[in-house]
């Protein structure tokens, strides 16, 4: 039973790995707005959202805006390259 638990876990790796890099875009996103917002900026400049791909050690950002991202993530998971 541990044996496939253990299993199940590497199994869900980049899963876990794209869902934590989501959450902390989405945190950035939410930041960046609240940011915008308080110094009453008309307009965010990029900010380097990380890849969702899920793969270990991948270092790729993605810059963009919110809203940028919003349209991106409306496609699914955010990618930044091709080997996604
Ligand atoms: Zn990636």
């Amino acid at each position: 039973m541990l044996a496939r638990d253990a299993l199940s876990w590497y199994a869900e790796r980049p899963l876990r790995a794209s869902r934590q890099r989501r959450y902390e875009n989405l945190a950035a996103r939410r930041q960046g707005r609240l940011w915008q917002a308080d110094i009453g900026l008309a307009e965010l400049p990029p900010y380097p959202f990380a890849c969702e791909c899920g793969t270990a050690g991948c270092a790729v950002t993605w810059p963009g805006t919110p809203d940028e991202y919003d349209v991106r993530r409306g496609k699914g998971w955010l990618t930044a390259h091709p080997a996604c």
